[in-house]
């Protein structure tokens, strides 16, 4: 008999505690369980990673107090995945336990929603009131009613109700209702489309997978529109049949309501969905469906890859290299590598989409690591659209003066909404303008917090900071020297929306950034409207890159396409590549052929001349000779080690007396580099240095960092954090 339990607890402690279990309790306590124990003088919640029949504890050992639920509640693969997870990304064991579980579900408070229902016994009218005769015409239409539901529409009060009922011609019950994150009023059910050839082919090397029931991943590349939803949804068809379930982790679900929809309408009940916009109510409902076994299938963002989905058979991750798949705190995890890991520990196959894989998973390819499929053709065999590349420099030149708009583009405008055609405009920046610069003494405002400058937002006259989000009103002159000509230079979405509406006075523009979108359900709206013509031109930020389908856009124009390309990372011309590829996609998805204008100053760089063909075969080869020079990654794992404090001289000490001692155990075929200021120094108040180390093997750098982290003592301002597979640089 095992009688005693190791328990994470949550709090801060990296440690597993031994705690005996009560006789009561031997039964219903396992591997995964939620439990309640006695810790200093508190009760805490814990849950029990193993299970065993002697302790090492020197001391009498306290018994666990309570247990949670019938069932456990984190399956055993997944604590074998948080264990992998705490020990790769290092990170501690409960921060690992935690991301494994919504919060909701850790908590109590939260429980099953009931409501009284009301159903009909007997259909005797006799003597009734006519009030209480609409009630039973109301219900014999229906099973059962929620009681406020036949308020609302008798208009009555209560008492008819409970008449009806003491004269047992009603019965009021509570039931559990469900809380549904999914409004699918309007939802046509779909059949699976006849695939077209390559569909087939990449489908057919999918199921073989899914046959063998062991661990394997599948590249399914496919330019937008080439149908690989399609494969997906059959795909999970096909696990469905041999009885098991499946995961798909989609990137900021909450701008693709296509996505889930499309999902929901070709399995309906059995998807559940997972991301960070539900209400904790849905969240608790939607994961409690999962967990009772009646949804088989979950859509969602990064961490519905912890969905204890029984019996597993399939895992999609698709744009699978979205940065968002990087969750940006302890356990710095990403869900794509991840996903491989579940599906090595689940014996189940895993399929990763996209139009511009990831270097890494090109390369994991190329090692034949990974299987590879490819789509390349659009559905129907739609043109893929026709991209002209924009010299500013040249066209500056022409015109005399720095323009935002080239004559290319303007016409190209004109011409697509005069055809009563759409227009989808794409700038990486938000706000009005960069920064601000006076022209006379050259003072441009900073953050007092970041080392960033302020970037000015005209609709409510402010310069606020992007990294802390603090703002202050607009100087109406410059604080420097007074001059009262302070200006803007730059331009960011708001500026485009006015240039805009000047060029075009009679057309109806519509802006999607973080800024415009603050309030829920606006990018619902703002989308809605696009896709019923109530709008013709569309100026957004990255936002709109993804996953939107509107088949009467025919012209997308990038304002400007250098902007992602200066930013000091080895990433930034993959980035640039994937992004401009990804906003071209958005171009010519109905009949009309597409068109892309990109403007640039830089027509010649690599990752530029390569989206504009279409081709990342020029441009990965290109980056690839780079990286492997460099020893990055792909050919390396990269680490970054982050040492933050509100005094600049305390951090440089920490870390450079850190960086010593690690260097003297790393082994030597570390490549390490010194402390350096991070890409922004000053964030939020606190200075930012940064460690780079890169090897071919992650645990040759971690082992090390792990010891010295446990070994030495910093002062308690001062903040590490140790990003592994860091994508990030600044
Ligand atoms: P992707 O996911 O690669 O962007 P989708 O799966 O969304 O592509 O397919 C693009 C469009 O083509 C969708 O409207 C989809 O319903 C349709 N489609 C996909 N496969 C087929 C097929 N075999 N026959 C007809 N239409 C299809
Ligand atoms: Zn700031």
């Amino acid at each position: 008999m095992k009688s005693i339990a190791n328990v994470v607890i949550e709090v801060s402690l990296d440690k597993e505690f031994d705690y005996k279990i009560p006789k009561k309790l031997q039964s219903s306590i396992m591997i995964g369980s939620q439990v309640y124990v006695p810790f200093h003088g508190r009760e805490l919640r814990g849950f029990v990673v193993g299970l065993k029949k002697e302790s090492s504890y020197v001391k009498e050992l306290k018994q666990i107090k309570e247990v949670v639920g019938d069932r456990p509640f984190i399956p055993n693969n997944i604590i074998k995945l948080a264990y992998w997870i705490a020990d790769y990304y290092c990170a501690p064991i409960e921060n690992a336990v935690k991301a494994v579980l919504p919060s909701v579900i850790r908590k109590k408070g939260i429980a099953h929603r009931k409501k009284l229902l009301a159903s009909l016994v007997s259909h005797k009218k006799e003597g009734l009131s006519e009030t209480q005769k609409k009630i039973i015409d109301l219900l014999n239409k229906q099973q059962e009613m929620l009681i406020s539901e036949i308020k609302d529409k008798i208009q009555c009060s209560d008492s008819p109700i409970r008449t009806l009922e003491k004269k047992k011609i009603l019965k009021l019950e509570y039931k559990e209702i469900r809380r549904d994150p999914f409004i699918s009023s309007n939802l046509v059910p779909t059949k699976p489309f006849t695939l077209m050839e390559e569909q087939k082919k990449a489908l057919d090397s999918i199921c073989k997978q899914i046959d063998k029931r062991t661990s394997s991943a599948v590249l399914l590349k496919g330019v937008t529109g080439s149908g690989k939803t399609e494969v997906y949804l059959q795909a999970i068809k096909y696990s469905l049949e041999l009885s098991q379930g499946a995961i798909v982790l989609v990137p900021e679900i909450a701008l693709t309501p296509q996505t889930v929809q499309r999902f929901k309408a070709r399995f309906g009940e059995i998807v559940a969905v997972l991301h960070s916009n539900l209400s904790d109510g849905e969240r608790h409902d939607e994961w409690h469906r999962i967990h009772n076994k009646s949804a088989k299938i979950v859509v969602g963002a990064r961490s519905a890859l912890f969905a204890p989905i029984d019996n597993l058979g399939l895992i999609i991750v698709d744009e699978e290299h979205e940065p968002t798949y990087k969750q940006e705190e302890s356990p710095r995890y990403h869900a794509r590598d991840v996903a491989v890991m579940r599906g090595k520990i689940e014996n189940c196959c895993v399929v990763l989409g996209s139009a511009t894989p990831s270097l890494e998973t090109c390369f994991n390819v190329q090692e034949g690591r990974y299987y590879n499929t490819e789509l390349s053709q659009r559905v129907d065999n739609r043109k893929m659209p026709h991209i002209r590349i924009i010299n500013m420099a040249l066209e500056a030149e022409t015109i005399g003066h720095p323009t935002l708009f080239s004559r290319e583009l303007v016409d190209g405008i004109y011409e697509r909404i005069g055809k009563k055609e759409q227009v989808i405009l794409f700038l990486n920046r938000r706000g009005f303008s960069s920064s601000l610069m006076c022209e006379k003494c050259g003072y441009v405002s900073e953050c007092t917090e970041c080392s960033v400058t302020k970037s000015y937002h005209k609709f409510d006259n402010k310069l606020i900071c992007h990294i802390c989000g603090s703002e202050e009103e607009f100087p109406s002159k410059c604080p420097n020297c007074g001059d009262p000509n302070y200006k803007y230079g730059g331009s960011g979405t708001e500026k485009i929306e006015e240039i805009l509406g000047k060029l075009f006075p009679n057309i109806r523009i519509a802006r999607m950034d973080s800024d415009s979108m603050r309030i829920k359900d606006s990018y619902q709206k703002v989308l809605d409207a696009f896709r019923l013509g109530k709008t013709d031109i569309l100026i957004g930020t990255q936002m709109i890159t993804k996953g939107l389908d509107f088949p009467n856009v025919t012209l997308v124009g990038v304002l400007n396409a250098d902007i992602s390309i200066h930013v000091p990372d080895f990433r930034a011309g993959e980035r640039t590549y994937q992004l401009l590829t990804q906003v071209a996609g958005r171009a010519g998805r109905g009949d009309i052929p597409g068109e892309v204008i990109i403007q640039t100053y830089n027509p010649k760089h690599p990752a530029i001349k390569a989206a504009s063909k279409l081709d990342e075969d020029i441009y990965s080869l290109n980056d690839l000779i780079f990286r492997k020079q460099m020893m990055y990654p792909p050919f390396s794992h990269l680490i970054l080690i982050t040492f933050k404090g509100p005094q600049e001289s305390t951090v440089i000490k920490c870390i450079d007396s850190f960086y010593n001692e690690l260097v003297d155990i790393i082994p030597a075929s570390v490549k390490a580099v010194r402390p350096l200021p991070a890409g922004i120094k000053k964030a939020k108040g606190a200075y930012r240095y940064q460690i780079m180390l890169c090897d071919e093997q992650t645990v040759k750098m971690t082992k090390p960092i792990k010891y010295l982290l446990d070994n030495v003592r910093f002062p308690k301002e001062i903040k590490v954090i140790v990003d592994v597979d860091a994508l990030s640089l600044s």
